[in-house]
């Protein structure tokens, strides 16, 4: 809220400048003429300019101070024009306010000198600068209205002052009357509009923390029907079964499809959207992409072609993923609405087209293309030209909006131009730094080597994929089928996730990789595994009762001395919560990696892929690992005859069985589920014994989703009670806590004040007390000493010693022997009878 309220502030600053500085300008030239045609008077005689001459002087320093009002306001003028645009593209714009800032003291700076030369010159004062100046730098200088109209009252306060006790009558038009009808009413204009502003983003806000409270509650299920119905796809299932598996599954996956644009969508409205950039590989890049086109081509008869420019560099420095994300939308749909002929995708060099580094992608086909007059429809939220002919092809009209927001935040732009029924170019830019030093061609040499010339652009290569798929460059393009192409029999993975279920799904899709799985179920069970063991990735998810996944990677990072690798670990979070910038926020807190839950096989193949050292990895052959893996999933759907009929007001069991994706697979998360019934249990209500809430609702979260799965709705809805519940206390728990810290401040505070009543009570309290009451306890060894000291003056003659001690002994407790004495001391005292007295003590 905080940056989107400040870039909308900001904006709406950038506008009154943008309105001000021109109409500054223009009233400050006509000055400057006025001033200058005055200078230039030929009735002045020639000696006024003399420099000895203070009026003609101050006239003189007048123009130039009007000069530079003038350059400085369409300075500022022009640089707001820049400044705006790079707010709205999302950029910072720290030399705009350093300017803007420099910019008001100088006016103000002037405006001081100007009043100053005129009282001079004249013996009065033209106050009508000063006005001017005054509103004009407070309105540009502050973003708050409300100061703004403040400090501008006061100054005409100020101003009406001096007018009226110095009696300086100004021989100018009263131009500041009208500034101050235009100031009051434009900083009241820009006031309202802010305050609905600020409405408008708290509003959006609760639509997006909805939406991310949504996209949680809705992965966390879809992770086990997309999980659960990949690994039912290994068993040994009828190709029947195998069909209504893969739909199952393909709708998962279109599903959170969706819910990804939605949330893209909504993050991008917000302006929590966020690009980080790294050092990528173009070459792969390109390929990454090209084979998710192919995949969406296949049973067409429609060619995908790679035309990139050899001079490119193989590594730039930008945000891959969003770039891939904008691709493959693009590229997407080029093979949604392309039926026959190619599809053509071409990197140039951005430098050849305009003064900049980086690159410019076209995806050029030959599908139905698109009407004129949908043309400009194309790239707002939730248009989809052509409604007859996008029916069947589904989509949710927001692609091309994500597309241009995210090559907009990258710094580029994107267009399109078409033909109806023939075909159409997308395209865009992006400036971007180029990092290798060498050429594509020069890595991947082989590749350019047999690239086919394209003719109507003769320094580019066209490379069909036909090409590109040749076995030599395997190692480079690993097509990402749902089928294996890899296994690492040798690495050793470690999956954290204090959900069973959620480390079942994990270990099942990870097990077609044949690697040697190990479980932690909490972020506590890992850090001691990785004392004693070494892993070569590991998964952590990030939502953990104790211990969170981003916690237990710290610890990681920093016990260098306990654990050999702790810094290069490779540790890849795992989150059910993907929205509001998810992948950035982890890879900023050290993860090198992030996979959104539901986690898919082909996540955890490309996170494989990427992590795993190159050693590690053993290519399959396909027809191979068909055979192989047929003969590792026996077992089949069938529900044996033996086995119990469970209660159906309980579990609702051939609903849960198919969404686990078949009998085997519910078995064992049932089984794994039962049997840690009592651990759970005992665990929710210790969390709720010792008023650890947040551990609590954590663990009836968890709870809430294990139970959906195998069945038990009912228990599952208890539970999504009880964590709202939890959540309700939690934020209870804050609120009292807050209260708490308030309550200990403030009793603080009446403490001090209530002691500091002990002094001024003290008169009352003594106040009409008898002698012995007032009389304070004293040792013995005190009383001997006063004692002695009384003997000493005696013997000295000392009367005033004697008095003196005697007054400090009697404000004590006496023991009984000396009390009794006290009539004869005191008799003593009044007659002077020093040896007496010494006698008496003695
Ligand atoms: P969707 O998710 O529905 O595809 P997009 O924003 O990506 O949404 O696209 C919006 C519309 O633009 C599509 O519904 C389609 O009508 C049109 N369109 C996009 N790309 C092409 C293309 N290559 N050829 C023809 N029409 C296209």
């Amino acid at each position: 809220m905080d940056r989107n309220y400040k870039k909308m502030a900001n904006l709406a600053n950038i506008k009154r400048v943008l309105l001000f500085a021109p109409a500054l300008a223009v009233y400050l030239s006509s000055e400057f003429f006025r001033d200058f045609i005055k200078l230039m008077d030929p009735a002045r005689t020639k000696w006024q300019f003399c420099l000895g001459d203070f009026s003609a002087n101050a006239y003189l320093l007048f123009v130039i101070l009007d000069a530079l009002y003038v350059v400085s306001s369409i300075s500022i003028f022009l640089y707001s024009i820049i400044a705006y645009k790079k707010i709205k593209a999302g950029l910072r714009i720290n030399l705009y306010y350093s300017l803007v800032r420099i910019y008001g003291l100088l006016l103000t700076f002037c405006a001081f000198c100007a009043v100053m030369v005129t009282v001079r010159v004249y013996g009065e004062t033209d106050f009508t600068f000063f006005f001017i100046m005054v509103v004009l730098t407070s309105a540009i200088l502050y973003i708050n209205s409300m100061l703004t109209i403040f400090i501008d009252a006061l100054c005409f306060i100020v101003a009406f002052i001096l007018i009226k006790l110095f009696n300086l009558s100004t021989s100018y038009e009263p131009y500041w009357s009208y500034v101050i009808v235009f100031m009051l009413m434009s900083t009241a204009v820009a006031y309202i509009k802010e305050r609905y502003l600020i409405e408008t983003i708290e509003r959006e806000n609760k639509k997006s923390m909805f939406l991310a409270n949504m996209s949680h509650e809705i992965r966390t299920p879809m992770n086990a029907i997309v999980g659960m119905s990949e690994l039912a796809l290994d068993f040994d299932v009828t190709d029947s079964q195998k069909n209504i598996l893969r739909q199952i599954r393909t709708s998962g996956i279109n599903l959170v499809g969706i819910i990804n644009d939605i949330l893209d969508f909504s993050k991008i409205e917000s302006g929590k959207m966020e690009i980080v950039p790294v050092n990528y590989d173009l070459v792969k890049l390109m390929n990454d992409v090209m084979n998710v086109v192919q995949v969406r081509l296949q049973g067409k008869d429609v060619e995908l072609i790679l035309e990139i420019n050899p001079e490119l560099s193989n590594l730039y420095n930008g945000d891959d993923m969003r770039i891939r994300q904008v691709l493959i939308n693009i590229a997407g749909n080029a093979a949604k609405f392309t039926e026959k002929g190619s599809i053509k995708i071409r990197v140039e060099n951005l430098s050849d087209i305009q003064e900049k580094e980086g690159l410019m992608i076209s995806v050029i086909d030959t599908g139905v293309g698109i009407r004129p007059e949908d043309l400009k429809k194309l790239f707002g939220a939730f248009e989809q030209v052509d409604m007859q002919m996008n029916r069947s092809k589904g989509g949710t009209g927001l692609g091309l909006s994500i597309s241009q927001n995210l090559v907009r935040l990258m710094g580029g732009t994107i267009g399109v131009k078409s033909e109806y029924g023939k075909g159409s170019c997308f395209y865009f830019t992006l400036p971007q730094e180029r990092v290798g030093s060498s050429c594509c061609s020069g890595v991947y040499k082989p590749l350019f080597d047999k690239a086919l010339p394209v003719e109507d652009k003769p320094e580019l290569k066209s490379i069909p994929l036909s090409l590109i798929n040749r076995s030599e460059f395997a190692f480079l393009f690993v097509e990402k089928k749902a089928t294996l192409d890899f296994t690492a029999p040798q690495a050793r993975v470690l999956i954290v996730d204090d959900n069973e279920v959620n480390l079942q799904v994990a270990e099942g899709l990870l097990k077609k990789f044949k690697v040697q799985c190990f479980k932690a179920l909490s972020g506590y069970e890992s850090l001691d595994l990785l004392k004693e063991q070494s892993f070569d990735i590991i998964f952590m998810d990030h939502q953990m009762p104790g211990m969170d996944g981003i916690e237990t990677l710290e610890k990681i990072r920093a016990s260098e001395e306990k654990i050999p690798d702790s810094k290069k670990s490779i540790v890849v979070a795992l989150s059910a919560n993907a929205v509001n910038g998810a992948r950035e926020m982890f890879l900023k807190k050290g993860f090198n990696d992030f996979i959104a839950k539901p986690v898919q096989g082909k996540d955890f193949c490309a996170c494989l892929e990427r992590w795993l050292k190159k050693d590690l990895i053993v290519p399959v052959d396909s027809t191979e690992e068909e055979s192989s893996q047929s003969q590792s999933e026996p077992g089949g759907e069938q529900i044996p005859q033996d086995f119990p009929v469970l209660p159906q007001d309980r579990i609702n069991f051939s609903q849960a069985v198919e969404k686990a994706g078949g009998f085997e697979n519910w078995l064992t998360v049932a089984k794994t589920f039962g049997s840690s019934i009592e651990q759970k249990a005992s665990q929710i209500e210790e969390y709720l014994k010792s008023r650890d809430f947040k551990n609590y609702t954590i663990q009836v979260h968890a709870l809430k989703s294990s139970s959906r799965i195998i069945g038990a709705e009912r228990l599952s809805k208890m539970a999504e009670y009880l964590e709202n519940e939890g959540n309700k206390i939690q934020k209870a728990q804050q609120e009292l806590s807050k209260l708490e810290a308030e309550l200990g401040v403030k009793t603080e505070m009446m403490l001090n004040f209530y002691r500091s009543y002990q002094k001024v009570l003290e008169p009352v309290i003594e106040y009409g007390k008898t002698e012995a009451e007032t009389k304070q306890t004293a040792s013995s060894d005190q009383i001997a000493f006063l004692v002695n000291k009384i003997r000493q003056a005696c013997q000295m003659f000392d009367l005033s010693q004697v008095e003196e001690s005697y007054a400090e002994l009697k404000k004590l407790v006496l023991p009984p022997e000396l009390e009794s004495k006290i009539p004869e001391i005191e008799v003593c005292i009044e007659n002077i009878e020093l040896e007496q007295l010494n006698d008496l003590l003695s």
